[in-house]
């Protein structure tokens, strides 16, 4: 039975882990906040005292935690992943991260004889408990292939981009335009509210016209109605890829007028509701402007 270490049981996580059982592969799991794992153990999987202690005869090892600081301690710390993970197992860097970091990460495990492969994705969480995701994969091909195996539980549609680093670069345009247009779609709604508009008249207009992508179609009702139950992306987590793909963009571009203005916009949500939907970003914009002074 193959061995696999699923680490970080955040919203994607879980179901990730999930899908490995369901699978029949023998799972050992860690996360920061252990009573997440409570279900994942009744089903069957095995809770680690560390990272490194999960990934102790991996045959693969899948991270998915918040960002470039949590996978540098996950992996890299001083109970992390790589000191025990044996030669030869695959690391699987499913965590959205920086293109440095994910660069720098790849060289250090690689550095340390694993199979390194960046796998950030798209899918919300339950894409990811029910095997659906699709995989941005940065890798050599040789690489891709000892990994499928254990691609295979998270989802069919694997979109190979290149080399390490190549999966990240498109998962940041990515979220980076998701921001865009999320942020736009707050304030196109705020001044037709600010503007007395009938937002019901409002939102099938939007729904039936060219704005309408599925960003928009899921996020305008949940604005109008400022019900942001059920959260699936958090604010905080939609600054950190905005702020991730200008950081990369700055080394290609000479300017970056729109990106920059929403990672701002997003820095703002971020602060207003760090770990609310990232839809309540209309509430840092819709107060009527008299009320601003
Ligand atoms: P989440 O629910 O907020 O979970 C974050 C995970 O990271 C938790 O396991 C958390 O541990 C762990 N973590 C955070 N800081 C840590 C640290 N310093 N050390 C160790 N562990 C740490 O986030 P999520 O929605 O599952 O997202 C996980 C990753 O997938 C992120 O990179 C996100 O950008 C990406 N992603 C998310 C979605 C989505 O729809 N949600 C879709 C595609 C990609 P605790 O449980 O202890 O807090």
């Amino acid at each position: 039975m193959p061995q696999v270490a699923v680490i970080g049981l955040g919203r994607m996580g879980q179901g990730m882990a999930g899908r490995y059982l369901d699978a029949g592969f023998s799972v050992a799991l860690w996360n920061r906040s252990k009573a997440k794992a409570n279900e994942l153990i009744a089903r069957g999987a095995r809770l680690a005292a560390s990272p490194a202690e999960a990934a102790q005869g991996a045959d693969a090892i899948v991270t998915m935690v918040a960002d470039d600081a949590a996978s540098t301690t996950v992996w890299l710390g001083a109970d992390g992943a790589a000191r025990t993970a044996k030669p030869g197992a695959v690391a699987i860097e499913c965590s959205t991260v920086s293109y440095q970091h994910a660069l720098d990460l790849g060289r250090e495990l690689r550095g340390r004889g694993l199979v390194y492969i960046d796998c950030p994705v798209t899918g919300l969480p339950d894409a990811a408990a029910s095997g659906k995701l699709t995989l941005l994969v940065g890798a050599e091909p040789a690489d891709l292939e000892r990994a499928r195996p254990f691609l295979a539980p998270l989802g069919e549609t694997i979109r190979h981009f290149g080399p390490v680093g190549a999966g990240t670069v498109y998962k940041l345009i990515n979220n980076l335009m998701g921001a865009i247009q999320i942020a736009g779609l707050a304030e196109g709604l705020a001044i037709a509210e600010q503007a007395g508009l009938d937002m019901k008249l409002v939102l099938d207009s939007i729904k039936s016209g060219v704005t309408a992508s599925p960003q928009v179609i899921k996020h305008a009702p949940r604005m109008v109605a400022r019900d942001f139950s059920n959260a699936t992306f958090t604010a905080a987590l939609r600054h950190k890829d905005a702020a991730y793909a200008v950081v990369l963009a700055e080394s290609l571009l000479p300017d970056l007028p729109v990106s920059r203005a929403t990672v701002a916009a997003y820095g703002k949500a971020t602060a207003h509701a760090p770990d609310d939907d990232e839809g309540r970003i209309i509430e840092t914009v819709s107060r009527p402007k008299s009320s601003t002074a």
